[in-house]
């Protein structure tokens, strides 16, 4: 992929993350900051987000995390055991921000998660109610009113899979 793009990205992708400290500091935490960054590398398959020496910050895997759709439906899957939540799971869309989008508010929830800790000397588990409380609030006010509506969308992926499998039928 041309470089330009990568410089682009890794710009949009550190605005969005201000706009999620602001958010974070109006709203939950005052001080708290936030630092990105952005590897490219496709060997790099997950993004993480947590507290590292210079504070919270997380460190996304921007190969995996923009999509390469070309302009067709895809579909977003969360972790499992909350893929089919209504406010923190996966979803449909055409645009690949929207999955770069929401693995960013994913990445940040864990960062205010473990930031959270420490004000309240409290553990909970990586993926447990304390992380979906902050992921959902960030979903709710970033991404998910920004989400095509979905119905439509899974049909149309739906009948496209179906399409790819006839295709493969045909040509093995
Ligand atoms: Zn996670």
């Amino acid at each position: 992929m041309k470089p330009e793009f990568h410089i682009t990205t890794n710009i949009y992708a550190q605005r969005f993350v201000l706009q999620l400290e602001k958010w974070i500091q109006q709203n939950l935490f005052a001080d708290f900051k936030v630092t990105a960054k952005f590897d490219w590398n496709p060997s790099r398959r997950s993004s993480r987000g947590g507290i590292y020496k210079d504070g919270p910050g997380i460190n996304m895997a921007m190969y995996w995390a923009m999509p390469n759709n070309y302009g067709l439906t895809y579909q977003f899957k969360e972790y499992p055991s909350f893929d089919a939540d209504r406010y923190i799971g996966g979803f449909f869309s055409t645009d690949p921000h929207h999955k770069l989008e929401a693995i960013l508010a994913h990445e940040v929830a864990h960062a205010v998660q473990f930031f959270s800790y420490t004000k309240t000397h409290t553990k909970c588990k990586p993926h447990g109610p304390v992380f979906k409380h902050y992921y959902k609030l960030l979903r709710e006010e970033f991404v998910n009113k920004k989400l095509p509506e979905q119905s439509s969308l899974k049909a149309d992926y739906e009948s496209y899979l179906a399409k790819i499998s006839k295709i493969s039928v045909i040509t093995r």
